[in-house]
This record gives C-alpha cells, structure tokens and sequence, in this order.
C-alpha cells in the first residue's frame, strides 16, 4: 500500500523530508502529479507528502515593498485576489489561462514551478516582475531570484530535504507597463506554443529605464532575454527599431520544433510579441 503523509505544520513537514528525503514525493494540488502518476504508474511513488493542508504556505499577505504569496495558494485565489488585480494584473491573467477552473481551484503556484515544465504559465510573469523565493528547509530557510530556479530541462535548484514556501514579488516601478501574452492553439485548456511577458519602465522623458522579459515554451527552461533588455535601456521609444528587436531576440532564444508548433513560428511570434510589449500594444497595462 502506498504511504501517504499529511503533515499539520510546516516544521513538522521539513523534519520528514529530512529524515528521509528520497522516498518521499511532495504533492500540492496535485493537477500535474495525478496525470504523470496515470501515464506513467511505473514512476508512481511509495510515499507522499501532502503539503495542501501546510497554513503556513498558504495564502496572500501585502507587505510595504509587495506581495508574499504561500507556495501552496491555489491559481483560482491569485487570480481573484483584488491587489494582485490591481497591481500585479499579469500575474492574476497567467494564473487565469493556466488550465480551466476546475484545474486552477486545485493547482498552486508553487506546484506549477517546481514541476519545470518549459511551457509554465505563470513562469514569465514571475520573470518579468522580478520574484523571489523562499525555500525552506529544517535548518531554516534561503532566499533565490526566481531567474535562478530553473538549472535545466525540468531541474530546479531545490535540494533534498527543501521545500517551496513562499514567492515574493516586489510592486512593479512607477511609470512601467506590463504585458503578458499566451498564444495556443486554442483559448483555454492549450499548452502554450510561446507564452511571453514583460515589464517596462521608462522615466519622465521616455526613456527606458528597466525592461525585464520573461518567455516559456522557447526553450529547456523558461527564460529571459538578456540581449532585448540591454538593447532597450537608455533608449527612447522612437530609436527603437524592429529589425534591431528581433536580431536580439534571435541572439536571446533558440526556440524547440515539437508536436505544437514549429521553431521557426515559435520565433516569429516571440518577436512579434516582443515588439507588442516594448511599444505599449495590445495585452499591456499602465501602473501609475
Ligand atoms: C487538464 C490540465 C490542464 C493544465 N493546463 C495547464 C496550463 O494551461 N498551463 C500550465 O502552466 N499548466 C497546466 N497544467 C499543469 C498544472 O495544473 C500546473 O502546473 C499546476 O500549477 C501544478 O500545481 P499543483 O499544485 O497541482 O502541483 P502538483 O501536481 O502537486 O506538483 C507538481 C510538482 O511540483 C512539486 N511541488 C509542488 N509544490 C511544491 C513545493 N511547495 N515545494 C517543492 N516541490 C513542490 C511536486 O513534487 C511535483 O513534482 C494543466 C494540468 C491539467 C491536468
């Protein structure tokens, strides 16, 4: 019989991991574990970790600086939670395209980056507005920039023993401009062929002060695009030309063919969305 273990509290939770961390499988919402635990029984696990009743990674507190959200708060809470509306609005739009809602009343932000999918939903809004992560473990916990989790085709930076508690995302500068994008074949309930998101901040004169990429389904991991933000900085708007855009995103992304779409279209789009972003089209949203 498999063992399954529904810890009360988060320290009770870490002292499991680290007495035995190996044979135990961590499940939050359960969303990608039940399917992967179906296709590939053979890859089921003796033992679980329930963390879904763990109050300690749940739920969403506003501090001075931004938001810190439990590694294990449903999809559906983020979306619906009024400041991430109001000032983290590509989170609350990621978190609305990720699977349907009986999917995002089970699945957890946390649970959608640590199972590494290079087509994570939620993965470049977290890039692009600059989130960090609290991991813990039963000596205590460590900080990393979100930009620093993914190592890998589906390998992240948590050691055995270490949990994902928390995400904590600062408020996005004055003067800055959002954009997030998810293009798939359908509308809902479609892995993204190239999901894309950015934050821009200019200053009074329209000059770009800080411009951070964040793109899925693009490559082994979700990524940044270094090149297009170094571009962009110091410059106005109007000497911003497109060929110059798209030879950097060109330089940033080497993008997969797979059964979903091929590299070439995966390229074509990415530039054209990145485009969108720096110019202020389509999916975008002012803060002030
Ligand atoms: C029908 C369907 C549609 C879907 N559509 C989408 C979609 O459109 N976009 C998308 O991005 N995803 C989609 N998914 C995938 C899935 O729903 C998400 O990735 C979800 O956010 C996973 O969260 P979870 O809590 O269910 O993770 P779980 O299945 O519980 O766990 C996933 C992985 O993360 C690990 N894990 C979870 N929490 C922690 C933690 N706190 N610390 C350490 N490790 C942890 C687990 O050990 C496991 O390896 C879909 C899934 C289904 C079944």
């Amino acid at each position: 019989m498999p063992e399954w273990i529904r810890p009360r509290h988060l320290p009770e939770a870490l002292e499991i991991l680290a007495a035995a961390p190996r044979p135990y499988r961590v499940i939050s919402g359960g969303t990608d574990l039940m399917v992967e635990s179906h296709l590939a029984p053979e890859r089921r696990p003796e033992s679980w970790l329930d963390i879904s009743g763990l109050q300690e990674l749940q739920g969403l507190q506003i501090t001075e600086e931004g938001i810190r959200i439990g590694a294990a708060t449903s999809l559906e809470a983020i979306r619906r939670h009024a400041e991430v509306v109001a000032h983290w609005p590509m989170l609350a739009a990621s978190a609305a395209v990720t699977g349907a809602p009986p999917i995002q009343n089970r699945a957890t932000l946390g649970g959608n980056v640590c199972n590494a999918s290079p087509a994570a939903d939620n993965a470049p809004v977290l890039l692009a507005y600059g989130a960090r992560l609290e991991i813990a473990h039963h000596h205590g916990s460590r900080w990393l920039p979100y930009g620093d989790f993914h190592q890998g085709y589906r390998k992240t930076a948590l050691r055995a023993g270490e949990l994902l508690s928390a995400f904590w995302i600062p408020y996005p500068p004055k003067r800055s401009h959002g954009y997030f994008r998810k293009v798939g074949t359908r509308a809902a309930q479609a892995i993204a062929k190239v999901s894309i998101a950015a934050l821009i901040e200019e200053d009074r004169g329209g000059i770009i002060q800080s411009a951070r990429f964040g793109v899925a389904s693009v490559a082994a991991t979700p990524c940044t695009l270094p090149t297009v933000s170094q571009y962009l900085l110091g410059r106005a708007l109007r000497d911003i030309t497109d060929a110059q855009v798209r030879q950097r995103v060109g330089q940033d992304i080497a993008p997969i063919q797979d059964i979903r779409s091929t590299a070439a279209y995966r390229l074509e789009i990415a530039s054209r969305l990145v485009l969108d972003a720096i110019h202020g089209r389509g999916e975008s949203k002012k803060e002030d």
